[in-house]
């Protein structure tokens, strides 16, 4: 499935990369310049496509999502956020592209904002459902959408960048899309959260040939401003507990059964064992910030930016 050759940085193209760790058959490098961790060699785009077109991909296969059609309601609801946050930088809504927009739930929920929507979904599965939900064609790929350039208000690629093989190039091409003052957002697998680096076997996101770059906060700025944007903001998102010393989860767990919790309120003192479980979770936060101060404690990175007006 792999050429035989070695990739260039995608971000900066230098040649210089270090091999990091293998996933699979493939090998995942580490630039010597922008320290960008990506697949190299890559895979075939034939090789991509096809991949792609498998409906197990959708459905629960180890690669893909486990159940995306299942899960809308919580698509919907992080739609919600990501759109407020949108339009707090471009109040005025306008036309947005989701590029890789599976079933179409960001752009449904966008349209009952008052957004006009456009998508483009290589699966030809999700691309019908989304066509019956929008109401409107989606396009397999950008150049089959035949957007004009500069014509777009804003453009999203929720958990797509770690896909391609060419992020760079992709952030340019929609970057170009754009009209002046556009907002450009996405979002992707925090490769900086402390268990990608100190326990990678377990990160569930070193998984090519689906994923095949992994950014980190500063790769993913580095991404954005090379391509022009300003005003970059970068979110941390989805703060996930820390796995907490065993003894204190014991500790936790036994509590929990004896008074019980705010779903499970056994006692009259249910409020103790919440109080307990937080001041567990911030302790074991706070620990994990002094052993690995330079990790981060969230699963994933969100980032927005603006196109320029000038
Ligand atoms: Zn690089």
């Amino acid at each position: 499935m792999a050429h035989d050759r070695h990739a260039d940085c995608p971000l900066c193209r230098s040649s210089k990369q270090t091999f990091y760790r293998k996933a699979d058959s493939y090998r995942i490098v580490r630039c010597d310049q922008c320290q960008f961790l990506f697949v190299s060699p890559l895979p075939s785009k034939e090789a991509l496509a096809t991949f792609y077109q498998q409906p197990a991909y959708y459905e629960g296969s180890d690669l893909g999502y486990d159940d995306y059609l299942g899960d809308r309601h919580r698509h919907e609801q992080l739609a919600r956020g990501r759109l407020h946050r949108i339009e707090n930088m471009h109040p005025s809504r306008g036309d947005i592209l989701d590029v890789g927009c599976a079933a179409g739930f960001f752009l449904s929920v966008a349209q009952s904002r008052g957004w006009q929507t456009l998508g483009v979904e290589l699966s030809s599965s999700m691309a019908d459902y989304a066509t019956r939900l929008l109401g409107h064609r989606i396009a397999p790929t950008l150049t089959d959408a035949g957007i004009q350039s500069g014509s777009l208000d804003a453009v999203t690629l929720w958990e797509y960048i770690e896909h391609i093989p060419d992020p760079q190039d992709e952030i340019a091409r929609l970057v170009a899309l754009l009209r002046p003052g556009g907002v450009l957002a996405l979002s992707t697998p925090n490769t900086n959260y402390w268990v990608a680096i100190h326990q990678p076997d377990r990160w569930r996101e070193y998984k090519p040939p689906a994923h095949l770059g992994f950014f980190t906060p500063a790769t993913l700025r580095h991404v954005l401003k090379a391509s022009g944007l300003e005003q970059i903001t970068i979110v941390r998102a989805t703060p996930r507990a820390p796995t907490q010393p065993y003894l204190l989860q014991r500790l936790l767990l036994l509590l929990r059964d004896q008074v019980g919790n705010g779903a499970d309120r056994r006692t009259a003192l249910w409020w103790s064992f919440s109080l307990a479980w937080r001041l567990g979770e911030y302790i074991s936060r706070g620990l994990y910030r002094v052993r690995w101060p330079a990790c981060d404690l969230h699963i994933g990175l969100e980032a927005y930016a603006i196109k320029p007006k000038r």
